[in-house]
């Protein structure tokens, strides 16, 4: 049992010792995509289920790698929040989205909104509120077009300075999504106590729904609570018409998923824009 305890361990800092050399590897060649403009922008349409018509577009961002890789956000924004370049990588997206709308809306898309995901390594920085109003004045476009999604677990972890930091959006005409709504482990008492606009119901409960009815029973029950506390309700990754059903027949009519569209970069959106929105 000694020398298989040995043996793991040396396996176990090996690994180590390769996944610290891999995120450092990254964490460079993210720096160096930061500065050389490789990141860009996707937007991915939220849709009203029963008009098909598109309401809003969450911003989720890509790398490019110079032979033309997508690398997508899952493997490189954990890294970017440990090395602390999620900040830059933050106000690239920020300011390019604001700007993006600004176009869009020149080209008559006027009751689009954006949806702009906030990283909690941003409320470390002080400036965070005078950020965002810059980037929504600085491209020109109304403040309630510009919705911004945290986590549950970005709310916990600094529930006082969050509580400012919402007042101070909200005042200034700013809309709160929680995204991910239901994974976090959190009380539901902040849904009282923040200033909310609309749940985003999580994909791990949407995925198996109407079949898994431990699913079925949540997802109800997250329609439920949003419509009680007169609060939105957006069901993330619808990939089915059944799932697009099952939502519409209790009442959560927004959905962002695979079934009306992938994220798509910023041409493609226009054209879906002028066949669904035009
Ligand atoms: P998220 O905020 O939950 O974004 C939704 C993710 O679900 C996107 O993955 C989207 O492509 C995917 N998705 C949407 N519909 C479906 C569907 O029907 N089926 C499946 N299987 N997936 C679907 P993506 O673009 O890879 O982003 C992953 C995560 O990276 C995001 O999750 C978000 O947490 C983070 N992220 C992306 N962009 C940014 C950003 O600009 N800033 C920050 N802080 N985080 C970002
Ligand atoms: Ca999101
Ligand atoms: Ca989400
Ligand atoms: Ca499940």
């Amino acid at each position: 049992a000694k020398q298989k305890g040995r043996n793991t361990w040396h396996v176990y800092s090996q690994e180590l010792h390769d996944e610290l050399a891999s995120r450092l590897e990254i964490s460079k060649r993210l720096r160096h995509a930061i500065e050389h403009e490789k990141l860009t922008l996707y937007y991915q349409p939220q849709v009203d289920m029963t008009t098909r018509k598109i309401i809003g577009l969450e911003v989720l961002v890509r790398w490019i790698e110079d032979d033309g890789t997508i690398i997508g956000p899952d493997q490189f924004i954990p890294i970017a929040e440990d090395s602390g370049l999620i900040l830059p990588i933050s106000d690239f997206v920020l300011q390019n989205a604001c700007k993006q709308l600004g176009r869009w809306r020149q080209q008559g898309f006027t009751d689009l909104r954006i949806s702009v995901n906030l990283s909690g390594r941003q409320f470390q920085t002080p400036d965070l509120t005078k950020q965002i109003l810059f980037a929504i004045r600085n491209a020109g476009i109304p403040a309630a077009y510009v919705e911004l999604e945290l986590t549950e677990q970005v709310l916990i972890e600094n529930q006082e300075s969050h509580t400012q930091f919402m007042h101070d959006m909200r005042e200034n005409g700013i809309t709160l999504a929680i995204d991910d709504f239901g994974v976090g482990y959190s009380s539901l008492s902040y849904l009282k106590h923040f200033p909310i606009n609309a749940l985003k119901i999580d994909r791990s409960f949407v995925k198996d729904i109407p079949e898994d009815k431990d699913d079925a029973t949540i997802t109800q029950t997250i329609i439920s609570l949003a419509h009680n506390l007169d609060i939105g309700i957006v069901a993330e990754g619808v990939e089915t018409e059944e799932q697009a059903q099952f939502l519409i027949e209790r009442g959560c009519t927004i959905a962002q998923g695979f079934y009306y569209s992938k994220p798509l970069p910023v041409d493609e959106i226009t054209q879906l824009l002028s066949q669904s929105n035009g």
